[in-house]
């Protein structure tokens, strides 16, 4: 296929296109949010920002959303479907480690039961990914499989070159069908834009399956005992996580007569999480909620799908009250893993 560039004004023509079609345009704003954009000029493609505060994985799977309605009439109950948003959505400039998670949680999603919510959603999606210039201290993404120009998740993948342009490649069918649907706004790469530089290699910081080694082994290490102390159980870091799905099914009522079952997001930090109606709760304190965090990224979810639930973007680092960096552990278990190994 010839080599492609595009403008970010063309882009943002783009956007204005497919929002006057009745598509979700999702992208990053002046805020480093991602929104759903109504005006192209609040779209910001920036390579160098740092990783948005949460992913956008709620234009996926919301925060709270109806699986049926139900209103009592004398002795019968009806229950009534609730509407499926099937608009289009497109989400444009998405970094590597958020594409990434899209097929990372599919698969919970498509496990024992279909999710028609979420996958009518992932099914008139398409992401435009665009690679990384960003690194700090809590980025890992070269650890948990992926990289800066990693186009897992995405269907058109752009690179940043000099003067606003993007280089633009399809990634899956769905990409290529795109480009071809807008083809008037991408032109023959002619060599003109040299491609931007990005500053450094990002590091590495452990080897993924010494961790995981550990882990199948050391469910009981007294590491666990203060790994998560300082945790506060406040689930920031699952609520801005690209790749933590875990809700709770609920029966809220609204009124003597009616009401809905909703699914809520939940998170593994949260006392309640595993609260039994007996009033037993096995993982009765945070040190063992903060071990079945790591467990269930780096460890349970590879064992079930074959996928690290984790993309390595920083984010439940970047904003934990008490500063607990998923980083430092898991660089601590690689550490615990070494000396395992020599003894
Ligand atoms: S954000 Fe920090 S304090 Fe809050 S639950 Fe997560 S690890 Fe614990
Ligand atoms: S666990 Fe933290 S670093 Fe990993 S994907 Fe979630 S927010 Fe990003």
């Amino acid at each position: 296929m010839e080599e492609l560039i595009i403008s970010i004004d063309n882009l943002k023509e783009i956007a204005r296109e497919l929002f006057n079609n009745d598509c979700r345009v999702i992208g990053t704003t002046a805020e480093n949010k991602f929104k759903v954009i109504d005006d192209p000029e609040q779209l910001i493609l920036n390579p160098n920002s740092v990783p948005t505060g949460s992913s956008f994985k709620e234009f996926f799977f919301p925060k709270t959303e109806p699986l049926f309605f139900y209103k009592q009439n004398n002795s019968s109950i009806d229950l009534i479907d609730p509407v499926i948003d099937k608009s289009r959505i497109v989400v444009i400039g998405a970094k590597p480690c958020d594409a990434a998670a899209l097929p990372i949680i599919s698969k919970v999603f498509n496990w024992d039961y279909k999710d028609d919510l979420f996958n009518t959603r992932n099914d008139n999606s398409l992401i435009i990914g665009m690679s990384c210039h960003y690194n700090d201290e809590f980025c890992f993404c070269n650890d948990v499989g992926g990289s800066p120009e990693n186009r897992k998740g995405s269907d058109v993948f752009l690179k940043p070159l000099a003067d606003n342009y993007f280089k633009a490649a399809s990634v899956t069918p769905k990409g290529e069908a795109f480009i071809k649907e807008y083809q008037k706004y991408f032109e023959k790469d002619l060599g003109k834009n040299k491609p931007l530089v990005r500053k450094e290699e990002n590091p590495n910081h452990f080897d993924y399956d010494k961790v995981k080694t550990w882990l199948d082994n050391n469910f009981e290490n007294k590491f666990w005992d203060t790994a998560g102390e300082m945790c506060l159980g406040c689930a920031q870091c699952a609520f801005v996580c690209p790749t933590c799905h875990c809700f709770d099914i609920v029966d809220e009522q609204n009124g003597s007569c009616a009401g809905r079952r909703a699914k809520n997001w939940d998170a593994c930090q949260f006392s309640l999480f595993t609260k039994h109606a007996s009033g037993h709760n096995p993982r009765d304190n945070q040190e063992k909620r903060y071990r079945q965090r790591i467990s269930h990224k780096f460890k349970y979810y590879n064992d079930k799908f074959d996928e690290i639930l984790c993309t390595g973007c920083g984010r439940c680092s970047r904003g934990c009250p008490v500063s607990l960096d998923i980083l430092q552990i898991v660089e601590e278990i690689n550490s615990l893993s070494q000396k395992s190994n020599a003894i």
